[in-house]
């Protein structure tokens, strides 16, 4: 079903969201469409919204966003913001100004936001969410949230698009039947709430757009939830937001025309074509964050080069630590036009990896990203062929399935990016950037320093025999030459 044309945005509300399906072959195919907001980017889907931590894609500072390829919009979780003590105001609503989200994190006006409460993939919290709260890990620690800050926080923040909340009790390998059942009604209750809130906003107010959760539960055990959903509230929301892909299936057909946001998070470039072939529309991904991290250049294209004979799979990534990549003085791919590709070579990177040089991780951000927009330029160009399954099955014959697994140290982790159950492990999370020598060493530093009296006599004898021109000590008689301390005492 086409929407409103993309060319009527002039007479809609200013805060409206415009999705087109441009191309679609079935309800669970892949599909092409067009995403608009006023006053931002127009974005083309399939495609990829930048994961931020506290504001910021890591390692990006704003004044290199702009270098960070194909970045339309970014998704911000509330939790990164709010602090651990309810009685603190956190700063970001302290801010008065019409787009206080924006100016807080220093977003450029074009690039649409996406206001969540967890992050992507979120970590599991030991507190269990309640009829009236979820739980949270703020970057100060864990603590509960009500449907109604979350619901007045998106009021104050005015993002672009706000997905409602989602009772999911993540890193819970079994749910039980009873708990599916909360878990529908206390969604629908959230999903009301935030859309009572919006309804009550005054006239001058910036309004966002509401993305519903889908829920990753089978059909009939979120039917209430989606009954109520499509009775009387299909109206007031403007896409869905997807955590189980594979359940794709049993979106009802009433909601097929809305725009879907992945939070089914993809562990390799084979698993995000596996969403876009069921028809997904834009994704945070995780794994670029990962990779940068452990210093993984993303290195694939797609469809991939052509196979050369009976060649074994290429690995999806460059591990900048391999001691090989010392003295190659190559970009990271060659045929990538990103910032760090076109201005320096492997060698520099890897050297400023050793030396913890935050611009090491930048660069590999950088170019990761310009990977992931090449990549998902191709897959619209190729839905748009109609090639796309075949060239999907090109892909997965030439890649390895995986990403290639980290070897070298990351930069420095905060708390708030460890799984909880790891929280309670003992043992240092970051190595210590600061330690004692052993003894051993002690003695050589200070012998180099000449502080140490036995090993400074010994440089001193040596220095002297070098004076007297013996260098050869072995056969040569002293006793005669110099005056040994017997000698001296007689
Ligand atoms: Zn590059």
């Amino acid at each position: 079903m086409l929407q409103t044309p993309a060319t009527n945005i002039g007479q809609l509300p200013p805060e409206m969201l415009d999705f087109t399906i441009l191309k679609s072959t079935g309800s669970l195919a892949p599909r092409l469409g067009r995403l608009s907001l006023p006053g931002r980017k127009t974005v083309l889907t399939p495609a990829f919204i930048g994961n931020t931590s506290r504001g910021a894609i890591p390692h990006i500072s704003q004044d290199n966003f702009r270098k960070c390829g194909g970045l339309e919009g970014v998704y911000i979780p509330l939790e990164d913001f709010i602090e651990k003590h309810p009685q603190k105001t956190p700063p970001i609503f302290k801010i008065e100004a019409r787009d206080p989200l924006r100016k807080f994190i220093a977003l450029p006006n074009d690039t649409f936001t996406v206001l969540g409460a967890r992050r992507s993939p979120p970590i599991s919290t030991p507190v269990a969410h309640t009829n009236t709260e979820i739980s949270l890990l703020t970057s100060v620690g864990f603590r509960s949230m009500t449907s109604e800050y979350y619901a007045a926080a998106a009021c104050k923040l005015q993002p672009d698009i706000v997905v409602g909340l989602a009772d999911i009790p993540f890193g819970q390998e079994v749910v039980g039947t009873k708990r599916k059942d909360k878990m529908s009604d206390r969604t629908e209750m959230w999903l009301r709430d935030i859309i009572a809130k919006k309804n009550g906003m005054g006239e001058e107010e910036r309004k966002f757009n509401i993305f519903a959760p889908i829920l990753p539960i089978e059909r009939d055990l979120q039917s209430w939830y989606l009954e109520h959903l499509l009775d009387d509230m299909v109206d007031k929301i403007s896409g869905v937001a997807i955590y189980d892909a594979y359940l794709l299936d049993d979106l009802p057909d009433e909601l097929h025309h809305l725009p879907r946001l992945s939070f089914h998070v993809p562990a390799s470039p084979q698993e995000l074509l596996r969403q876009v072939s069921l028809g997904m529309d834009l994704f945070t991904i995780p794994f670029i964050n990962f990779a940068s991290d452990a210093g993984i250049a993303l290195d694939f294209t797609f469809p991939p080069p052509a196979k050369i004979g009976d060649s074994p799979r290429q690995a999806l990534g460059i591990d900048m630590w391999d001691p090989e990549l010392a003295v190659s003085v190559t970009p990271i791919s060659g045929g990538c036009t990103c910032n760090a590709c076109t201005k320096h070579h492997r060698a520099y990177i890897q050297h400023l990896l050793s030396a913890k040089e935050m611009l090491g991780w930048v660069l590999i951000q950088i170019h990761n990203h310009a990977v992931l927009d090449s990549f998902f330029t191709s897959i619209r160009a190729s839905i748009e062929a109609g090639t796309f399954d075949a060239d999907v099955a090109t892909f997965s014959a030439f890649y390895e399935p995986q990403l290639p697994d980290k070897t070298g140290q990351g930069p420095r982790v905060r708390g708030y990016q460890f799984k909880s159950e790891e929280h309670g492990k003992s043992g240092k999370k970051n190595p210590k950037a600061y330690k004692k020598f052993d003894e051993e060493k002690i003695v050589q530093l200070r012998a180099a320093h000449g502080q140490n009296k036995a090993v400074r006599d010994l440089v001193d004898d040596e220095a002297l025999v070098g004076l007297v021109g013996m260098t050869d000590m072995e056969g040569v008689k002293l006793d005669g030459v110099a005056l040994g301390e017997d000698e001296v005492k007689a």
